[in-house]
């Protein structure tokens, strides 16, 4: 290669074209992070993937140690991408478990990760199949997502819906386009009568992105179904898929609506990934974890800065970046990084999607709320930070002594809002070392997780 970069570690990859698995090397140029292998029959491929050198370094510093799952369903490692399973070397449990249940869909997305053939709705049998051998994996799940295809054409989600809450699951997530709730308002209320919370995909308030990203203008579409989400209240989550030079500088708008709605819960922002090859490769378009937390620092008028978003430890720092955000009284949003210590907030954010649930983490927090407490007056703002904690842990004190846990996440969450960027990978820039540390998986089978970069990009029948 003809130019002058510096070498910083070895991983591995696939080649985009031919998929077969090679060597790669991450390096640097420009001051930002570049992934470098060559396929002997396509040639050589120079990939962006992280735009900051010196926030990639910083981020690999922290690590923490992997909860592992209890149960393995391969204990045979053959390699990444060989004999995923999980299998017995995998560094990390599920997380986020996500559960395909149909490949129909009414929309036909550019960008889909998915590849929708219309022809498959899970059964009632096999999704709890599924679930029984999750839970064994897992002993309890904090989220799992029901998603698709477009989960709401399932003719029996409900009953898939009423399964899976009579397990150890605290909550469900659906993922959707959200377009058949202007049809069926009734199969909307059945889902919030069920604490379903609704994942909408909705990637900003520009018509141009949705004609670029979803191939039809359906801004007018989303904006009705907003408002039906609010009008009744909907556990909502907004997933905004994120271009460079297409909706990159439309975040700050979206940031905007999401704080000043309380249907809003939380937020996920996601770097286009090339996965679908009907979504051409272009460097052009390429956006990475720095770049969307400094547009969202630039456009939330001070509420969030840089340092308020910190790469997850648990998995790979380079997949997710993150914040939660606390609502005081005044209405006002204080990023949790700034009340708590930042060594902290990583002991209590590891491993889990709902922070503080597990015994230590939740000493953790009542340390730093007490810490907080006898310096009340140093810090800004600390008076209205005690009002807002003070206020939910009261709440959580009058559930009484055994609260089941969804009562509590959902106390928690009328004054917490979360905010993520996950960036899934494509064939150019996946790299086998963030693999490793998925956290983030698809139940390909009844007992086959597979993390889904990896399944997206090299068995995902296309
Ligand atoms: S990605 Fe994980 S599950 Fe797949 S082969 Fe590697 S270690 Fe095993
Ligand atoms: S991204 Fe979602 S809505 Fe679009 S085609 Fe894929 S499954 Fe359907
Ligand atoms: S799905 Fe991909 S991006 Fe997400 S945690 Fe797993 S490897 Fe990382
Ligand atoms: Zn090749």
């Amino acid at each position: 290669m003809n130019i002058n970069y510096e070498y910083y570690k070895t991983t591995k990859s696939i080649c985009p074209k031919c998929k077969k698995i090679l060597a790669a090397k991450i390096v640097f140029y420009n001051d930002s992070v570049y992934m470098l292998k060559t396929c002997t029959r396509h040639g050589e491929f120079f990939t962006l993937i992280y735009r900051d050198k010196q926030k990639y370094v910083d981020s690999l510093k922290i690590s923490k140690p992997a909860l592992y799952p209890i149960k393995v369903f391969n204990n045979d490692f053959e390699g990444c991408g060989l004999s995923c399973g999980l299998c017995s070397e995998h560094q990390q449990h599920t997380c986020l478990p996500i559960i395909e249940i149909t490949d129909h869909c009414n929309m036909s997305c550019p960008i889909c990760l998915a590849s929708n053939h219309n022809s498959y709705h899970i059964s009632l049998k096999k999704f709890e199949k599924i679930i029984k051998n999750l839970l064994k994996a897992e002993g309890y799940l904090d989220f799992i997502n029901i998603s698709g295809g477009e989960p709401t054409l399932h003719p029996n989600l409900i009953d898939l819906v009423d399964t899976a809450r009579q397990q150890e699951i605290i909550n469900i997530n659906l993922s959707t386009n959200g377009r058949i709730f202007l049809k069926d308002r009734d199969l909307l209320l059945k889902l919030i009568d069920r604490n379903v919370y609704i994942s909408l995909q909705f990637d900003g308030f520009d018509e141009k992105a949705y004609v670029k990203l979803r191939g039809q203008k359906v801004l007018e579409e989303k904006l009705r179904i907003l408002e039906l989400l609010e009008k009744h209240s909907a556990r909502t989550a907004l997933v905004m898929t994120v271009i460079n030079g297409v909706n990159n500088k439309g975040i700050g708008k979206v940031i905007k609506y999401f704080l000043e709605k309380n249907f809003t819960k939380s937020i996920t922002l996601q770097p286009i990934a090339f996965a679908n090859p009907r979504f051409k490769y272009d460097e052009s378009k390429v956006i990475t974890i720095p770049d969307i937390v400094k547009e969202i620092a630039s456009s939330s008028d001070g509420v969030i800065s840089e340092s308020d978003i910190i790469n997850l430890p648990c998995s790979h720092p380079s997949c997710v970046a993150l914040t939660y955000l606390l609502k005081l009284d005044n209405g006002k949003y204080i990023p949790i990084p700034r009340i708590i210590a930042v060594d902290t907030y990583l002991d209590v954010i590891k491993n889990r999607i709902i922070p503080g649930m597990e015994t230590e983490s939740y000493k953790k927090i009542k340390e730093n709320i007490y810490n907080l407490w006898v310096s009340s007056g140093i810090q800004p703002e600390s008076k209205n930070i005690l009002k807002a904690i003070k206020s939910i842990m009261r709440e959580m004190i009058m559930s009484g002594k055994n609260p089941n846990l969804l009562r509590l996440f959902k106390i928690a969450e009328k004054n917490v809002k979360s905010l993520f960027i996950h960036h899934f990978m494509d064939a150019y820039n996946l790299d086998f070392s963030r693999i490793m540390k998925c956290c983030t998986q698809y139940t390909v089978d009844e007992d086959r997780l597979v993390p889904c970069c990896i399944f997206n990009n090299m068995e995902r029948k296309r």
